[in-house]
């Protein structure tokens, strides 16, 4: 593989690559740099971990060149305070050797020293959407002399539903631009934003659609409960020198919640933290930061709060629940086996959760291997009510695939005898009462 002297970027660069450890490009890299260098509109298909950040950076830092002026001359926007720092600090790196001067904005935090650093003369602005729109109707942002616009995540943006604001930036920055587009999937909405926006772009793909990155080994364990899944959790990470650094996803905040309360009764507070919506977003960089420096092992997050995340060396995903948006499978285990490392994504799967594996090993087009459960996790009774609750998952699965399907629900009569006693009990009361 060609190194990256052969994309004649300038001596800065190329040390503070070197200085970075980069030896040679990633594939992402190898297709988009000199596209982007030729000046082309780009839209690039590429999860984060695949080095896609420096894919647009490091031909954006050629083409903006030296510090010149006040007002930025390109415009990344990224849909998470999380990625916006990250592709800062991307960008911190890359010109440490030149004196090209850029800035990251973004909400819930104070805007005063965002606007300090905008005042103080930028070339390139790093931004979230809603921040950028504050900003800018404030008059501290200054848009017109933009020359070049990137939509990092450009699926995640239209999902957490910035299109309005991308359009109204779209409308304040100059039409004669050149427009880099990055998405980890190829989405309807994808197309129709790469239509309204860019001109005759070239199309790089890395991973085709949602298949799942190559450099990472899946596997699954069936547990009948919640219970039975904290056991297993338990034990995975009673191996700490084999489980490092362990992201743990969750489905819904209150499971984080839930699993982060036992993981810290367990493993103490120096070796745990959580992530989801509900925290401020102090906390949530903080605890990622802290993870990030490998100064905790474990990290549980949702889907939503893990967005852009970017740490190397993960050793393990571990996948608590079934995500219920499939792609959002591929995302997660995205986390691990990063730019050329192994890693091992684990899947606990109940059987109200077969059905969406099912759907995602069809997405991924791959079988996921089911593990077998090692004997130290215990396996626990499910109780009733949780029992009742998948049943009917279940059942609402098969309405889904087959709408004339009656519902089974009424299988319910096979575990019923305290519901059913007590039903019992209810009517002659009420029966009673009706006769009193
Ligand atoms: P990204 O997909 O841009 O979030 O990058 C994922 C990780 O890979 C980051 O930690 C980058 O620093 C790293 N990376 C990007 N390009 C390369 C490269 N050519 N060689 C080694 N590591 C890289």
């Amino acid at each position: 593989m060609q190194g990256f002297e052969a994309f004649k970027l300038n001596k800065q660069l190329l040390s503070a690559i070197e200085a970075l450890g980069y030896q040679s490009p990633t594939p992402i890299q190898q297709e988009a740099i000199p596209l982007v260098l030729a000046g082309h509109d780009v839209i690039g298909i590429a999860q984060t971990g695949t080095g896609k950040t420096a894919a647009y950076v490091l031909p954006l830092l050629m083409k903006v060149k030296y510090a010149q002026g006040v007002h930025p001359r390109a415009l990344i926007l990224a849909p998470t305070r999380e990625l916006a720092v990250q592709i800062g600090d991307a960008i911190t790196g890359f010109t440490q050797f030149c004196d090209l001067r850029h800035t990251v904005i973004y909400g819930g935090t104070g805007a005063k020293p965002q606007i300090e650093a905008l005042q103080a003369g930028i070339d390139i602005l790093v931004a979230t959407p809603g921040r950028l729109m504050d900003l800018y109707l404030k008059g501290e942002v200054y848009l017109r002399e933009i020359k070049t616009l990137i939509l990092d995540e450009a699926d995640k943006m239209m999902d957490m539903g910035f299109m309005p604001q991308i359009r109204r930036v779209l409308e304040i920055i100059p039409t004669k631009r050149q427009n880099l587009l990055f998405s980890a999937t190829m989405s309807e909405k994808v197309i129709q934003l790469s239509e309204e926006f860019l001109e005759f772009p070239a199309r790089v793909e890395v991973t085709p659609q949602a298949t799942a990155a190559e450099t990472v080994s899946q596997s699954l364990y069936h547990l009948p409960n919640l219970r039975t899944k904290i056991d297993c959790l338990s034990y995975l990470l009673s191996d700490e020198e084999r489980f490092n650094r362990v992201i743990v996803f969750t489905r819904r905040r209150q499971i984080a919640e839930d699993v982060y309360r036992f993981l810290l009764r367990k493993l103490g507070e120096d070796a745990v933290r959580v992530i989801h919506a509900n925290k401020g977003q102090n906390t949530r960089l903080n605890a990622f930061e802290d993870f990030r420096a490998g100064n905790i092992r474990v990290l549980v997050a949702t889907d939503v709060a893990a967005r852009g995340i970017d740490v190397s060396m993960v050793s393990h995903v571990i996948n608590f629940d079934v995500p219920l948006v499939y792609e959002d499978y591929v995302h997660r285990i995205g986390r691990t086996g990063r730019a050329d490392q192994r890693g091992e994504a684990i899947t606990f799967v109940t059987m109200a959760e077969e059905y969406h594996i099912q759907k995602i090993e069809k997405l991924i087009k791959t079988k996921i291997p089911v593990a077998q459960l090692p004997a130290a996790v215990e396996v626990y009774p499910t109780p009733f009510a949780e029992r009742q609750a998948m049943l009917r998952e279940i059942d609402n699965q098969r309405k889904r695939e087959d709408p004339a399907f009656q519902g089974a629900f009424h299988e319910k009569k096979r575990f019923p005898p305290k519901q059913t006693k007590k039903t019992a009990e209810q009517q002659k009361n009420k029966a009673k009462r009706r006769r009193r």
